[in-house]
């Protein structure tokens, strides 16, 4: 589905993703690990187009996207879901729902999307006339997801969910994860809470100061001595 090649990523002289390859293949959860700095929302934004790369190329369902503009990408359904949540705060709940599927016309599939989204969400439900900004973390978070959804993800990338969550709520993001999946969203999960995303995803990527260091199916990642030193803290 995704294929990334030997992406080179600069801002300005800092060289922050060091010939990346990387591949996301349909059905799949892939999580990006790392620690802070390692690069992992870089790769994400240029995905989806906020970055471009300097060399090397981006493939998504056969066609070349590095260098297009984020909305050509999203209408292709590769939708980001971004660090921080990032809902806009003096909107309602609704309005950043319908914000999310800005790009497609068909109003009576968008309203029953946004039931879904209700379903998967009763708190956001609850809240709807509410202003964003007035939300707790965990009902953010879930709100920037159900906006990534409004917009039909083919892929999803998501970048740390979990974060500044409470335990409980993580491992609520962390199961709507995995039923987002099986209801048939691919999924391309950044995360510093490696032990959690290695337990949903399928394969798993280890970026080191801009380069991919490790990857292999995640529960082998999760059995290696190396990664549990390095990120799982045992
Ligand atoms: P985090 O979990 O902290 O977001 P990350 O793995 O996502 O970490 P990036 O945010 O992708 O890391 O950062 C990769 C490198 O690029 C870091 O050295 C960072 O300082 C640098 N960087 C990120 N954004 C910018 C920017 N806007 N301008 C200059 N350097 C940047």
């Amino acid at each position: 589905m995704l294929n990334v090649d030997n992406i080179d990523v600069y801002y300005g002289a800092i060289h922050a993703l060091k010939g990346v390859s990387l591949e996301v293949n349909e059905g799949e959860v892939v999580t990006l690990i790392g620690a802070n700095g390692a690069g992992k929302s870089t790769l994400l934004k240029t995905l989806s187009g906020l970055l471009k790369p300097k060399s090397g190329s981006i493939t998504f369902l056969g066609k070349p996207i590095a260098g297009e503009n984020p909305t050509a990408i999203v209408s292709q359904g590769l939708v980001h879901c971004p660090e921080g949540r990032r809902v806009f705060a003096n909107m309602t709940v609704e309005e950043n729902l319908e914000l999310g599927a800005y790009l497609r016309k068909d109003h009576a599939e968008i309203r029953k999307d946004m039931e879904a989204v209700f379903t998967r969400f009763p708190r956001l439900l609850e809240r709807r006339k509410q202003l964003s900004g007035t939300l707790s973390g965990g009902e953010q978070q879930m709100l920037a997801i159900g906006r990534a959804l409004m917009a039909r993800p083919k892929l999803l990338l998501l970048d740390e969910p979990s974060m500044g969550l409470a335990p409980l709520l993580v491992a609520e993001i962390f199961r709507t994860v995995e039923e987002i999946n099986k209801q048939g969203t691919t999924v391309l999960l950044v995360e510093q809470n490696a032990n959690q995303a290695l337990k949903v995803a399928h394969r798993a990527y280890v970026l080191e100061t801009g380069k991919v260091v490790l990857t292999g199916p995640a529960d082998e990642l999760a059995q290696s001595d190396e990664i549990k030193m390095a990120y799982l803290g045992h």
